[in-house]
């Protein structure tokens, strides 16, 4: 991402939601299974809290040494990224109740179950990836979705 100059030529400083997005893109660089890279990151008070990325489970093999783990399509190798964020906050003793997670891709029916009950209450994330069912969910359990791909200036 090239760097934006404001009128007087200064770089442009991004708003939080760009800030912890494309942190949350930096953190999913880590991940090991190539055929999607996710990254997340909970915040509160603009304070980073946790971030997590899709990889195996610890001390097993990665994806590019074992290769996938196949089941309907999809590869169920990896702890998904916002799953790792809630165990990272868990192992550290993190208290995210009534935080904010920003997700590169919005989460699947599993880590959103995850996010609801961990009393995270927004999720932000950089686009849709496959489960419908999230918005329905989401309205009910009080948590608000934002597309933040559907937010960009054109
Ligand atoms: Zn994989
Ligand atoms: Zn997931």
């Amino acid at each position: 991402m090239a760097t934006q100059m404001d009128l007087a030529g200064k770089p442009k400083r991004d708003d939080w939601h760009t800030y912890f997005m494309k942190i949350a893109t930096q953190v999913g660089s880590r991940s090991t299974c190539d055929r999607k890279h996710v990254g997340a990151v909970i915040v509160r008070d603009k304070t980073i809290l946790s971030t997590g990325y899709n990889g195996s489970v610890r001390g097993l093999p990665h994806c590019d040494e074992s290769g996938h783990d196949m089941e309907d399509g999809h590869c169920v190798r990896t702890v998904h990224a916002e799953a790792n964020a809630i165990v990272q906050a868990a192992k550290n003793g993190v208290a995210i109740d009534s935080a904010e997670i920003y997700i590169t891709a919005s989460p699947c029916w599993n880590c959103f179950k995850l996010i609801a009950n961990a009393g995270i209450k927004t999720i932000y994330f950089g686009e849709f990836y496959r489960d419908e069912r999230i918005y329905k969910t989401a309205a009910a359990a009080g948590i608000k979705l934002v597309d933040m791909s559907r937010q960009k200036e054109s």
